[in-house]
């Protein structure tokens, strides 16, 4: 795949392995590799492993391995070129102009970025709007009764929209073609006369950034009374709300370090959170959130605090959260914030101390979840029954067993449920678990022999001896036979027609069982590779194709053949006994 001299090799020298792997896995140094949770399967323990001298990766729990574009094609679930264009990003390496793009998609990328920079126009329009009119000095005035003076308006690049209809229209036009304009979702289309005009008109506008901070669309806030209160910009080429998080560009860096993000409904409650000092806060954005989301946010942390309206649409919201963070392996806690306040409210009347210690204090999802339940009529026993049937799903996405025992054992003392139906149905819910996620099945024999695998590592490794060993191997045959046959047989090829070994290449070329059996090869603790262990475990291998040999002969004899044969079989018999008896 990567041809040398190629660009793609190029970058792949360049990128360490280690630092991309760590934008998706939160890693930990573990002798000289790197381990953490697998991102290709669940598990509760690391077997997810990264070599940076080798610069690869294998999971030794799903079998996943390769390079480090074997591991952003896998997460990102693009191809090769894709992912040699975003290691390179992510390395900051530039990119040479492509030529072998079809037609198609150099239009596409072509507009992504007229789309991009037409965004970027339109936010420093909307802003000499909110600074310099009149109409924007209206937008201003809310603006400050909600704390955000100047400088947050700068920050978080928060403009206005002008009530005129056309006015951005205007602005964009000269430049931009019709049909451009329509897809951006900046300007939209009279659907009877087909006249153009402004989408957000009269609101206060909050630019939307993907998580590389490239504004991709804006929310905006009604500034009068004009429904909807909140209105976004429609999905586009460059904008799907499912795949983003407000917020997201500033706040990983926060997420990472402090191994959590505090999840929150709006921009507003976002920019008042940050504000208050707190960066690893995101926003889902009106709609609930979505899996791409979660997954997104699971590259950074795996612990969510949540933190919505507490309204009846608000709860709501929290509670599917709650299942879809959970189906994905998440901790969750949940804040509510006292006094029916979102978390904008709560910080202006409150101030950020004591959001952070409400944040610090804030509950384990279950308690939140059962105190909801006992909001229910608890006096009859049918409100028991719909109490224990609410909570019952989240039960039984609790993906660990034991934990999910504990927790019915809880539900059922904090909601005194007595009646055994009642207990039944919770430990039922305990037991069993409808989206359970098996791992595959262990794939590898690790019977491979220790000196099979030796020879295998230096075949791999053994700078300086790698080609002369191959050739042994090869002229005597000594891996025919052996149940590392394949994975002999490719790295001999390999080595023998003279280009460099890459494991990865290797690798991809054999079945499963033994992609998996080389990866653990190349894995494994390991003392130096010597000329003189090579040859020690060349000469055991001569043993034993001779010991096997000479079971072969005996039992030829043992089948009585015709005396000549007969004659043939003893004497080599003899010479093997000799050999194998001069070996020891
Ligand atoms: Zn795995």
């Amino acid at each position: 795949m990567t041809e040398a001299g190629s660009f793609a090799e190029k970058v792949k020298q360049q990128a360490d392995i280690v630092r991309v792997v760590g934008e998706y896995v939160r890693l930990k140094k573990t002798g000289k590799d790197f381990s953490g949770l697998c991102p290709f399967h669940q598990e509760k323990t690391p077997s997810f492993t990264v070599s940076p001298i080798k610069q690869i990766f294998y999971c030794f729990g799903c079998g996943r391995g390769g390079d480090v574009y074997n591991f952003v094609m896998d997460m990102e679930k693009c191809e090769f070129p894709e992912a040699v264009k975003l290691v390179a990003e992510k390395c900051g390496i530039a990119i040479p102009r492509q030529k072998e793009h079809s037609p198609e998609e150099r239009k596409e990328n072509q507009q992504r970025s007229v789309l991009v920079e037409m965004h970027r126009e339109a936010q420093a329009f909307f802003a000499k709007q909110l600074e310099g009119t009149l109409e924007g000095k209206a937008a201003r005035a809310y603006l400050e009764d909600r704390g955000l003076d100047k400088e947050a308006i700068a920050q978080f690049g928060i403009g206005y929209a002008p009530s005129g209809g056309d006015a951005l229209l205007r602005h964009l036009k000269h430049k931009y073609n019709e049909k451009l304009l329509v897809e951006s979702g900046l300007v939209s289309r009279d659907q009877s006369a087909g006249r153009l005009f402004d989408r957000f008109r009269r609101r206060i506008t909050f630019p939307i950034s993907n998580e590389s901070g490239k504004i991709v669309a804006f929310g905006a806030r009604a500034l009068g009374d004009d429904m909807p209160k909140y209105l976004n910009s429609p999905e586009t080429l460059i904008y799907s709300k499912s795949n983003l998080l407000y917020h997201m560009d500033r706040a990983k860096e926060g997420i990472r370090r402090q191994d959590f993000a505090i999840l929150v409904e709006g921009y507003m409650d976002a920019i008042a959170v940050a504000r208050a000092g707190i960066s690893n806060v995101v926003a889902s954005c009106g709609t609930s959130l979505a899996e791409p989301q979660i997954k997104l946010l699971g590259r950074f942390t795996k612990r969510v605090i949540v933190n919505y309206d507490p309204d009846t649409a608000g709860q709501a919201a929290t509670e599917r959260s709650i299942a879809i963070l959970l189906e994905q392996d998440f901790e969750v806690r949940v804040l509510a914030l006292p006094g029916k306040a979102d978390p904008d409210k709560f910080i202006r009347e409150q101030g950020a101390d004591a959001y952070m210690k409400l944040v610090k204090e804030s509950p384990p999802y279950v308690d939140y979840l059962i105190a909801r339940a006992r909001q229910m009529d608890m006096t009859t026993a049918e409100g028991k029954l719909r109490a224990v049937n609410f909570l019952l799903p989240y039960v039984q996405k609790i993906p660990n067993r034991i934990l999910r025992s504990e927790w019915a054992t809880r539900i059922a003392q904090q909601l005194r449920l007595d009646e055994p139906v009642l207990r039944a149905a919770l430990s039922k819910a305990a037991a069993e678990r409808r989206s359970e996620v098996k791992t595959q099945p262990e794939l590898v024999g690790r019977a491979a022999k220790p000196i099979e695998r030796r020879l295998i590592r230096m075949l791999a490794e053994g700078e300086g001896f790698r080609g002369e060993l191959a050739q042994q191997l090869h002229q005597g045959q000594l891996y025919h036979g052996l149940e590392t046959e394949k994975i002999f047989g490719a790295l001999i090829v390999a080595t023998l027609s003279g280009q460099a070994v890459q494991a990865t290449e290797i690798a991809a070329a054999l079945e499963e069982r033994d992609r998996r059996l080389l990866y653990e090869i190349l894995f494994e603790e390991t003392s130096e590779l010597t000329w003189e262990e090579a040859q020690s475990c060349v000469e055991a291998l001569r043993h034993r194709q001779a010991e096997k040999q000479l079971a072969d002969v005996q039992r030829s004899i043992e089948a009585n053949p015709a005396a000549p044969e007969l004659r043939d079989l003893l004497q080599k018999k003899q010479d093997l006994m000799r050999r194998l008896a001069a070996a020891r």
